[in-house]
């Protein structure tokens, strides 16, 4: 089997990234290892989904369908219940290995998108000592049981991270029944959104402790205790702060991490401050025919810019001009910028640029330049790095186009 484009993870972006390929004349294979399309949107009943590209507060599986139907009109091949085990390149070609249903797969590609999402971060992953007890759950994980299954994991529950996620399963789980002991954050300020604040915490009466985070888990065969410490600026636990906090379990909402194990394998380069592949404002990554988009490419909170990146590597892959790239650095107060190159010989009008801020900023501006020229300003009266923004750069204004630097900076 020969495809132009085999888009891996049918999740938002690789949905939006199929359908425009598709649209755009190639062949394309969906490969997805779930029963069915639409990623992690499955289990997020809640609503707040298309506020930017539909403009109404849909559900997660609301806005999934949305592409699913989209999806149906076109010829795209899609393979359910299909886990991409090996990708390997053979010259121009890339050759995709999969498991499914009728066991062993391969189709080989001229073009490879990596749509394959986040992972979350697990208790080893952030070193929470003590018992292997049953109880401890990512957020995702306990939002799956809920939503999906039917299943309420716990009846007293402690949730670390005030990430949005944190916040929205602190609210689900009050309303199926179980009682929230508190959210815990490390930071001195929640990492959410303020409206989630309100809506998620505030409302249902249940504390958020800041500058606090777990230290132990305890119990023999289930939780039964977990020990609490407050931390320092460095969020390094205080030695004779600690306390214990009944409850039979705990909610990991500390943080997700872009998918990249197949990137990996195919020696794409990765941004250490993104965690996902370095590409250029088409989505290309380092390797030339493999693109990565979504939450692949680094953590998005509004799937509206998942779609948005999975369009742009979707509409892109048929185009056959030779790149030339340039970087484009980051200095001042900034966490990262995508893209974090420049392809000169594509379209440079209207080039998407995503960015976080370093932390909570007021009176800020951010400014892009080409040499010595400014192609680029905004101010910002304030910034926060649980907010992603987004810009457009016109680069066709640059007269030289060598090296470019994006910089936040006090106004
Ligand atoms: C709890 C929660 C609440 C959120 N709330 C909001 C909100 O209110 N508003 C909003 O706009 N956004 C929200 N988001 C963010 C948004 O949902 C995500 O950014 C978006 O769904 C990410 O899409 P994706 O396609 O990149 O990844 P995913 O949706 O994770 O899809 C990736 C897909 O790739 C598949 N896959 C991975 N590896 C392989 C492999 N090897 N082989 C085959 N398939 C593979 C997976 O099975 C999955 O289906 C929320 C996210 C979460 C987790």
């Amino acid at each position: 089997m020969k495809y132009d484009v085999a888009v891996i993870g049918g999740g938002p972006a690789g949905l939006a990234a199929a359908i425009k390929a598709s649209l755009s004349g190639a062949s394309v294979i969906l490969i997805e290892r779930e029963a069915r399309l639409g990623g992690i949107l499955k289990q997020c009943i809640h609503d707040g989904f298309g506020v930017v590209r539909f403009g109404e507060k849909l559900s997660g599986p609301e806005y999934a369908d949305r592409f699913i139907k989209q999806l149906r009109q076109t010829n795209v091949q899609v393979s359910l219940f299909s886990f991409v085990t090996s990708t390997v390149q053979d010259g121009d070609l890339y050759k995709i290995t999969y498991v499914c249903k009728d066991g062993v797969q391969h189709v080989e590609c001229d073009n490879i998108i990596l749509a394959t999402g986040c992972r979350e971060r697990t208790r080893n992953g952030i070193f929470i000592h003590g018992d292997r007890c049953a109880g401890v759950y990512t957020a995702g994980a306990a939002q799956n049981l809920v939503n999906i299954l039917g299943a309420v994991p716990g009846k007293k529950v402690v949730i670390l991270g005030s990430g949005d996620i944190g916040l929205i399963m602190a609210r689900r789980l009050t309303l199926e029944g179980a009682k929230v002991v508190g959210v815990y954050e490390a930071k001195p300020t929640p990492s959410g959104l303020t409206r989630n604040i309100h809506q998620c915490l505030n409302d249902f009466d249940i504390p958020l402790h800041l500058s606090s985070t777990v230290t132990k888990v305890l119990g023999t065969t289930r939780l039964e205790r977990v020990e609490i410490s407050r931390v320092d600026e460095q969020m390094r636990p205080i030695a004779g702060t600690e306390q214990i906090v009944d409850c039979d379990c705990l909610v990991l909402a500390v943080g997700l991490i872009p998918e990249n194990e197949i990137a990996r394998g195919l020696k794409v380069p990765l941004d250490p401050k993104t965690k996902g592949a370095i590409v250029d404002q088409n989505c290309q990554t380092l390797r030339n025919g493999i693109y990565a988009c979504g939450n692949a490419l680094h953590v998005n909170d509004l799937v509206d810019y998942v779609s948005e990146s999975g369009e742009t590597a979707g509409g892109a892959v048929q185009s056959r001009d030779k790149r030339v790239l340039r970087k484009i650095e980051t200095e001042g107060k900034l966490l990262y910028v995508v893209p974090q190159r420049l392809d000169v010989n594509a379209p440079l009008d209207k080039v998407v640029m995503y960015f976080r801020a370093s932390e909570e900023l007021t009176d800020q501006r951010l400014t892009v330049t080409a040499g010595d020229e400014v192609v680029f300003t905004k101010n910002y009266a304030k910034l926060l790095p649980p907010e992603m923004e987004r810009v457009v750069v016109n680069f066709n204004k640059a007269h030289t186009l060598d090296d470019f630097v994006v910089r936040l900076e006090d106004k």
